[in-house]
């Protein structure tokens, strides 16, 4: 449906999912069912300006087709057959800057309902080791629905506390990228999902256990003794969540250090960590989120061995 929360309309994101299609064939589908597609976006504006059956590819990410707020997919066939993800640009962002390698091991840490999972399938073209954690068993079974229509194999679910996996257990020691996606407020939502209301999302008193839920995570997840590049989202635009979070993290983990993302986006985290990323209605015509991406520091030692 259209999502007309504070006076605020934002594109209706499809990412097309390329484990079984491609952009050109959904273009194609599209257009035989009477869309009409404009090329791709040239600057950020023209992704509000699309009314009707008109469409366009992002000018940010590959597999993103935008659409006007208005449009829904959610019966259209290329949906049921899992070939588009109904998905935000800003929640495409993490799995896309984690770039995790074809073949390698990685971690979604707190996974359901795995829409950065499969996601994160895509790029790695189902090969590799993807392993995904969640504590909510009803969420992960709609995530094991969602995952089977998208056609991803690579994975393995768990019913499971992401801060009771063992980070030296021999399953997980050829992990080097894990996505970190905890439960947060939600206060980016231009529409409330979880029955949260307004008032719950600024309760200090949860943002406080919240924050502390997020940088224990934060910090057990860097113990896999091979990690190397970590990325941390959250659909909160709460300081207390985001920025405050990695940089207590960071003072507990002197061997990471934040990565510069994505330099052409036009909105950053609050100073001083400006190399992370925020996203907004007003600014980049999504949700509001946060991502930072964390890498392991060589150390003179390691790069010898
Ligand atoms: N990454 C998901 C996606 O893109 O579809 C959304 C994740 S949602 C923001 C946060 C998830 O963390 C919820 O599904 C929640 O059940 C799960 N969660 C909360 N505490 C957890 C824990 N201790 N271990 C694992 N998962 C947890």
């Amino acid at each position: 449906s259209a999502q007309h929360n504070n006076g605020v309309d934002i594109p209706r994101y499809v990412r097309v999912n390329t484990l079984k299609t491609t952009v050109e064939d959904v273009i194609d589908y599209l257009k035989r069912e009477g869309f009409s597609y404009q090329g791709a976006a040239s600057q950020l504006e023209d992704l509000c300006s699309l009314s009707g059956k008109t469409f366009m590819s992002d000018l940010h990410l590959q597999d993103l087709l935008v659409f006007s707020a208005k449009m829904d997919f959610h019966d259209h066939y290329l949906y049921k057959a899992g070939h588009i993800i109904l998905q935000d640009k800003a929640s495409c962002l993490p799995a896309y800057l984690l770039d995790p390698p074809v073949g390698g091991h990685v971690i979604d840490a707190c996974a359901a309902p795995g829409n950065k999972t499969s996601h994160l399938a895509a790029i790695m073209k189902n090969k590799g080791k993807l392993f995904a954690f969640d504590i909510d068993t009803k969420r992960l079974s709609t995530m094991s629905t969602l995952l089977l229509r998208a056609g991803v194999t690579c994975h393995q679910l768990a019913n499971e506390d992401f801060l009771k996996v063992d980070p030296l257990s021999p399953a997980y020691r050829d992990v080097t990228h894990i996505l970190l996606d905890p439960s947060c407020s939600g206060s980016g939502m231009v529409c409330l999902h979880d029955g949260s209301s307004e008032e719950q999302e600024h309760d200090p008193e949860r943002l406080k256990a919240l924050a502390a839920f997020q940088l224990r995570c934060l910090n057990h997840a860097l113990k896999f003794p091979k990690l190397q590049h970590l990325v941390y989202s959250t659909c909160s635009i709460h300081p207390q969540e985001n920025e405050e979070v990695v940089s207590a993290c960071l003072e507990n983990n002197p061997d990471f250090r934040l990565i510069h993302l994505f330099p052409e986006w036009p909105e950053r985290g609050r100073d001083p960590l400006t190399q992370c990323l925020r996203a907004s209605t007003t600014k980049t015509f999504t949700h509001g989120f946060f991502v930072a991406m964390l890498e392991r520091q060589a150390t003179p030692n390691s790069e010898s061995l």
